[in-house]
């Protein structure tokens, strides 16, 4: 038997133009920069991570800006529909007002019985804030990040939720059940959700129960979805340290899946695995973090590399698109 994650470390998407990416997250949502890098796999593309002040395993969501090949993604079957944060209750109109004087189309809804707040970010990606109560609000890891444009009783406090859609439930949720340690919780078969473009929703919670440890299913009649700009390129869950990652490799192995080596990711290492509907699974560990090359009052500030790549630094910041760092107004307080 597997170990049981708290629920999610991290969420990727790949955005479109880094600058306008930036200015979002940090100047509207009121995430920190806690890392501006590069694709591993890829130096010409940058790798941003938002989250809290310390970049808190499960408050971060991070970022491949495509601004020279704008690739336009599809939504489908096999894909992230939306990324939900958590909100305490007595923020839901202050966020409701932040983001429609910021021009985006908000859509209040209550989904098993909790307030959503759901809009886009530039590039389409959809994004919920979700406000559960505040017993969920109070088990937040997240640490409120003092030079924020958000009054820090109003900041995001890390995921609620990731929404799945896939073409049919079973093949998806046996892997959150019997691999990673989910229970099923709530289902609406109603089609009473017309949010989404599916209307059948099962919602899992990892028997640990965190306050990032819910992941909602949709079926969806849509095709596979294509990866691109305006998607999620994958979901990752937390694995305590290595010797838990290494027998959710073996659990996932047995499913019949291939999960890769263990990839160092220098804040975490990471195991990828493809889930039979389509979305990316990784398995992250939750440590080392992000003071493992920058100090935590400098987070962000500059451009970091891991060792290997820094005898190439000067070829590889002059192939990266321009990009001043995130714009923020001041505090509105
Ligand atoms: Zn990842």
């Amino acid at each position: 038997m597997s170990p049981t994650t708290p629920g999610l470390h991290h969420v990727t998407a790949i955005a479109g133009d880094p600058q306008e990416n930036a200015d979002f997250y940090v100047g509207t949502l009121g995430l920190r920069f806690v890392k501006r890098t590069v694709n591993h796999d890829d130096t010409g593309t940058y790798h941003f991570y938002f989250g809290d002040e310390g970049g808190t395993p499960g408050t971060n969501i991070t970022f491949f800006p495509w601004s020279d090949r704008g690739r336009q993604g599809e939504f489908g079957a096999g894909q992230t529909q939306a990324t939900a944060y958590l909100i305490p209750t007595d923020s839901v109109d202050y966020w409701q007002d932040r983001l429609e004087s910021a021009g985006l189309a908000v859509d209040r809804t209550e989904r098993f019985g909790e307030p959503v707040l759901g809009f886009s970010d530039p590039d389409g990606i959809r994004l919920e804030l979700v406000a559960p109560g505040d017993d969920v609000i109070a088990e937040s890891d997240a640490t409120p990040w003092e030079d924020g444009p958000v009054p820090t009783e109003h900041q995001l406090r890390g995921f609620h939720s990731v929404t799945l859609a896939v073409s049919e439930f079973g093949p998806t949720a046996t892997i959150l059940t019997d691999v990673l340690g989910y229970e099923l919780e709530a289902e609406d078969e109603t089609g009473a959700d017309t949010a989404s473009s599916a209307n059948r929703r099962r919602r899992y919670r990892s028997a640990a129960g965190g306050p990032a440890s819910v992941v909602d299913l949709v079926e969806t009649d849509a095709g596979r979805g294509r990866m691109g700009v305006g998607t999620v390129h994958h979901v990752a869950f937390e694995a305590a340290d290595l010797d838990e990652q290494a027998q959710w490799r073996e659990a996932y192995a047995e499913q019949g899946l291939s999960p890769s080596e263990v990839i160092d990711r220098k804040y975490f290492q990471s195991v990828y695995t493809r889930e039979p509907g389509g979305v990316l699974f990784e398995m992250a560990t939750t440590g080392p973090g992000f003071t493992a090359d920058e100090e935590y009052e400098e987070l962000g500030s500059s451009l970091v590399l891991p060792e290997h790549l820094e005898d190439e630094r000067e070829r590889i910041e002059s192939q990266l698109p321009a990009f001043d760092g995130p714009e923020v107004a001041s505090t509105d307080e």
